[in-house]
């Protein structure tokens, strides 16, 4: 893939891979599980009830902490870059200085997909 032709954003550092994505999901799906199983044990509800429950509150979650890092990744990494290729790219003709600010533009998020928990399984 190209570095933006503006500003040298390296867009292939940001290609969506899916990888970050296990870190984040795995250890909240752990969580999860215990406090279902802790759920369990405290006060032994019908398994409706956890099925009632689960599904809205994984989703939650994982959706949430997928954002959570999104913003944390393009706060911390998006910046950095942008800056760093507008010095390097020098001379700025209004055409290029255009071109270089992406600010009314959402960044792809770093994830290939958005997230599709299937939390029935789960309850
Ligand atoms: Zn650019």
């Amino acid at each position: 893939m190209q570095p933006c032709a503006g500003c040298g954003l390296d867009f292939a550092a940001e290609a969506p891979s899916g990888r970050g994505l296990y870190l984040v999901v795995l250890p909240l799906v752990v969580v999860l599980v215990l406090a279902a199983l802790k759920l369990d044990d405290a006060c032994r509800p019908p398994l409706w009830v956890h099925a009632l429950i689960w599904p809205p509150v994984v989703a939650a979650v994982i959706v949430g902490a997928l954002r959570l890092v999104q913003v944390a990744h393009w706060r911390a990494v998006a910046p950095l870059q942008i800056g760093g290729g507008a010095r390097a790219g020098g001379g700025e003709t209004p055409s290029s200085a255009a071109v270089a600010a992406p600010s009314g533009q959402t960044p792809p998020p770093p994830f290939g997909r958005s997230p599709s928990p299937k939390p029935g399984g789960e309850a």
